[in-house]
C-alpha cells in the first residue's frame, strides 16, 4: 500500500516537472496543473515518510538526521561511525575532512 502510494506521487512529481520543463503550456493552457502536480507529489512523499517511519523528530521522518561524528571504525580506519543526535541512528562513512 505504502510502496504503491509512493509510485503514483513520485509519478506526479514527474509528470508536474516533465510538463513545466517541456513548456506544454505554451501549446495547452493547463493553467498551474504542473504546479500543482510538483506540489501534491512533494507533499505526499513527505506525509508518507512521516507517517511510515517511526523517528521521534520530524526532521528524521524525512531523512534529514543531524549525524556527528562519534568514533573510527575497527575495521576499517578511513570509515568513521556517525550518530544522529536526535535519533541515535548510527551510520558509517569516510571521512568529510
Ligand atoms: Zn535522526
Amino acid at each position: 500500500m505504502i510502496a504503491k502510494l509512493k509510485i503514483v506521487f513520485s509519478f506526479y512529481l514527474l509528470a508536474g516537472a516533465v510538463l513545466l520543463l517541456a513548456g506544454v503550456d505554451e501549446t495547452f493552457n493547463l493553467y498551474n496543473l504542473p504546479y500543482i502536480l510538483i506540489a501534491a507529489g512533494f507533499i505526499g512523499l513527505i506525509l508518507l515518510l512521516l507517517l511510515n517511519n517511526k523517528e521521534s523528530s520530524l526532521l528524521c521522518r524525512i531523512g534529514l538526521h543531524k549525524y556527528k561524528r562519534i568514533s573510527q571504525d575497527s575495521e576499517v580506519p578511513a570509515l568513521y561511525v556517525y550518530s544522529c543526535e536526535r535519533c541515535g541512528k548510527q551510520k558509517k562513512a569516510a571521512s568529510v575532512a
